[in-house]
């Protein structure tokens, strides 16, 4: 073990930050501003990465989620948070110490006064073959995202609920009137089918099997063979969350009981224990980064206490 990551296991930190989203990273950014001390932990990868275009970010007419996931990385670094790449496995309350203790699949342990969570969530993807070669740029997962990029194209819509039909009526008044939905062998609840044909969007029943298209997008294939031709597709079969580690810990979640309640500053039902992102709201960047802050402004309030209490 290097002397490095002896000194980081030794110290106790006023927050660390699992994951380094959005939401993580702006949090940290600020803490670190406030010459709080800062661990982020991440595992790499995650969904804003993903993002090819995000247009909805104010001042940036267009940017990759990569450009903005690592101009933020650097930001914390300069003002001083570390960042350290391992998956966090475990976090718990040291009761008697009033610290929080977290720890990492490779067997490290760090300590806090504040943790944040910011770990996000991934995408429930159809098993479709190409689906690498498209995503992002013409198979979307996310309305608030990328709906716009749909607009005026002939739209293939999948999913396996009704809130996919009350979508598909969505998009066909925002954006594009060539709309087909795609369902697996659902029933169809009353009233749908007339409201769909009213608003001439096609009703399909079938499991996709690949889409077609070298440089762009042409069709998808069902897999009974049926090819449906289209420039977009709008996945729209929901997302798990990152939040393995969490398990032990029995937060309290929202009215829907899956996503985390949290409170106004986005602290969880477990004191020091915050949360961001699309484990407790909606996933957009702006809103995750927003959440950080709150977070963050919060902690630093109540770390002035700490300290001066020492
Ligand atoms: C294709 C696509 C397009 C999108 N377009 C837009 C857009 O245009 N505008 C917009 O606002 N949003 C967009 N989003 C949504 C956005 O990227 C994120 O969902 C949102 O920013 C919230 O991010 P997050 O911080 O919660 O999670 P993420 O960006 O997923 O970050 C979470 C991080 O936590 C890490 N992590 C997870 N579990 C652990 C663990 N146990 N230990 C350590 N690290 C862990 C992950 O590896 C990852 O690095 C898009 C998403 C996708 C997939």
């Amino acid at each position: 073990m290097t002397g490095c990551i002896i000194f980081l296991m030794e110290k106790v930190f006023d927050c660390v930050v699992v994951g380094a989203g959005p939401g993580g990273l702006q949090a940290a950014i600020y803490l670190c501003r406030f010459n709080r001390s800062v661990l982020i932990i991440d595992r790499g990868g995650g969904r804003t990465r993903h993002a090819r275009h995000i247009e909805n970010f104010l001042t940036q007419a267009s940017i990759t989620g990569e450009e903005i996931i690592e101009a933020g990385l650097g930001q914390a670094r300069h003002f001083g948070a570390f960042v350290e790449k391992a998956t966090v496995s475990n976090v718990r309350k040291v009761a008697d110490k009033n610290l929080f203790e977290v720890e990492t699949a490779d067997g490290r342990r760090f300590l806090s006064h504040f943790v944040l969570v910011s770990s996000g969530a991934r995408d429930n993807l159809p098993k479709v073959e190409n689906l690498h070669r498209f995503f992002g740029t013409s198979f979307f997962v996310c309305v608030d995202c990328d709906g716009y990029r749909t607009t005026g194209k002939k739209l293939v819509i999948i999913g396996n609920s009704e809130k996919t039909l009350r979508l598909a009526l969505a998009m066909r008044q925002m954006y594009t009137k060539d709309i087909t939905v795609v369902l697996p062998a659902m029933k169809v609840p009353p009233g749908y089918e007339d409201a769909l044909r009213e608003e001439g969007i096609r009703l399909l029943t079938g499991e996709p099997a690949r889409l077609l298209g070298e440089d762009r997008l042409e069709s998808i294939e069902l897999k009974d063979g049926t090819r449906i031709p289209c420039e977009a597709v709008m996945s729209n079969l929901g997302y798990r969350l990152n939040d393995e580690f969490l398990k032990s810990l029995e937060l309290k979640r929202d009215e829907k009981g899956f996503k985390y309640a949290v409170s106004r500053n986005h602290e969880s039902s477990m004191s020091g224990l915050y949360i961001v992102g699309p484990l407790c709201g909606n996933d957009q960047v702006v809103i995750a980064a927003g959440g950080g802050a709150l977070a963050a402004i919060d902690m630093n309030r109540r770390l002035v206490d700490i300290h001066s209490s020492q």
